[in-house]
């Protein structure tokens, strides 16, 4: 077991995908970090994704910052010195309708003007980068520098980056509380005891909001639960990843297709619920037809821990400590079939493993990586990436990096800041689009 430093430089909350790009940005120019996960390194949703690197059809406060982790995608295996899984195949958006198209012509535009060169196929040029596929779309728009990676292997290679350059990463210990003293951050209090630091960052994915609230930093964030298949191996097809009809699909280096119902989507009702409300009432209503809300555990985890004195609340992270949802029947059978029918050849193919994930969203689909406004000093966060951190998060750690040292930012922080939400200056986007 890693001895748990009584002081450093940095302690950052959490060891997704987020808090290892991080770790290891600032351990790489020198700093003291300490790393601290309740769980394994990636186990929530850091390697449950869908393994997509897309810059494509993304809100155009997003393209930059997309666009900066595909350059730095590109060299992430040298730079890091480990198989990341990296594969540069494109991405493909089949669109069925004239609202798609239009959609696609305003998408095309927005990436045009950020340098990317997206052009709208053919069917029979959807052929080429597909082969196989069959269905009713009318064009494709599609995005050749788009990739793919896989995600059982990128953040432990961030986490073993940074424990090379002098990092110490703690896993299954919690924080409990973010300590402060004269409206300052003074460091962590964990399960195995305080860690002193003058700055953290809290990157703890969807449990963000339940370490900043006690100090009076609020945002809203949801979670969103998302269930994946992946298929029994297969000769290979295509190295991009797409949106196809009724599913999304990735083939990895294995031959195996993961796939997603681009249809379904599930709200757990939590007390975060009705206390972002206001913000995501109307993302839910704009998205009623893929999004279903439900009432079940997450709810009665909140409820209890409110007890003062009850176990709930005084165990609530070694409750919590690893979160393993299920994935939804329906989803996998509505998925696996709308695969078939796209790829009449792999109508045979069945069902290698399949699991679910809690995709934490903010209300305009962008990450707050930035100081916590009003909050302590020495206080960032570093989360919300609203299904885009696996693609974004080797840029996010960068940012969250520069602005911890002071250095020019990769990209202009600001669409990311957390006070966008105090000052009501949040960009109103439609949650289906990625
Ligand atoms: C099903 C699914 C599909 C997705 N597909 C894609 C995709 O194709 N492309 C893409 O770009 N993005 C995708 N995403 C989103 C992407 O996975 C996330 O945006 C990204 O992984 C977020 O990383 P993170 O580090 O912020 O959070 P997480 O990976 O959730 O990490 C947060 C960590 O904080 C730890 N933590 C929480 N509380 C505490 C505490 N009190 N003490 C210590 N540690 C704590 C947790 O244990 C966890 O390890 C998908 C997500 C899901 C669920």
């Amino acid at each position: 077991m890693v001895e748990l430093d009584s002081s450093t430089d940095v302690v950052i909350i959490g060891g997704g995908i987020i808090g290892c790009a991080t770790a290891y940005r600032l351990a790489r120019r020198g700093m003291a970090v300490t790393l601290v996960d309740k769980g394994p390194i990636g186990y929530e949703q850091s390697t449950r994704n869908w393994g997509w690197v897309h810059q494509q059809v993304r809100y155009p406060h997003l393209i930059p910052l997309a666009v900066a982790s595909v350059r730095i995608w590109q060299g992430l295996a040298e730079e890091l010195d480990a198989d990341v899984g990296w594969a540069q195949g494109g991405n493909i958006s089949l669109g069925f309708d004239d609202v798609d198209l239009a959609e696609f012509e305003m998408w095309g535009q927005d990436a045009r003007n950020a340098g990317l060169e997206t052009t709208v196929l053919t069917s029979d040029q959807v052929a080429e980068v597909v082969p196989g596929m069959t269905g009713r779309w009318t064009g494709a728009l599609h995005l050749p520098t788009d990739g793919q990676a896989d995600p059982s292997l990128v953040t432990t290679a961030f986490a073993d980056a940074a424990k090379r350059h002098g990092a110490h990463v703690i896993t299954d210990c919690a924080v409990t509380a973010i300590d402060t003293a004269g409206g300052a951050v003074t460091g962590v209090l964990t399960e195995r005891g305080p860690i002193h630091a003058s700055t953290v960052i809290c990157a703890a994915g969807a449990w963000s909001g339940r370490l900043t609230r006690p100090l009076g930093v609020r945002f809203p964030q949801r979670a969103v639960r998302s269930t994946v298949v992946r298929t029994e191996p297969v000769a290979p097809v295509t190295d991009a990843t797409g949106w196809a009809d009724g599913f999304t699909f990735r083939q990895d280096r294995a031959g195996r297709f993961v796939l997603a119902g681009g249809e379904e989507a599930i709200y757990d009702v939590d007390l975060g619920l009705f206390r972002d409300m206001r913000w995501f009432l109307p993302v839910a209503w704009k998205n009623r037809r893929w999004l279903r809300m439900r009432i079940g555990r997450p709810l009665f985890r909140d409820l209890a821990a409110l007890v003062p004195g009850s176990s709930a609340r005084r165990s609530f992270w070694q409750r919590h400590r690893q979160i393993d949802p299920p994935a939804n029947a329906k989803a996998v059978r509505a998925t696996l079939a709308a695969f078939h029918r796209a790829f009449p050849a792999l109508a045979g193919v069945g069902i290698e493993s399949a699991w679910a994930g809690n995709i934490d969203s903010t209300p305009d689909q962008a990450p707050i990586i930035g100081p916590a406004d009003g909050g302590p000093t020495g206080l960032l966060i570093a989360t919300g990436f609203s299904g885009h951190g696996f693609a974004l998060g080797p840029a996010g750690g960068q940012l969250a990096a520069d602005l911890v040292l002071g250095d020019e930012p990769l990209v202009d922080p600001h669409p990311f800041r957390h006070a966008r939400f105090a000052e009501r200056d949040v960009p109103a986007v439609n949650a289906h689009r990625r």
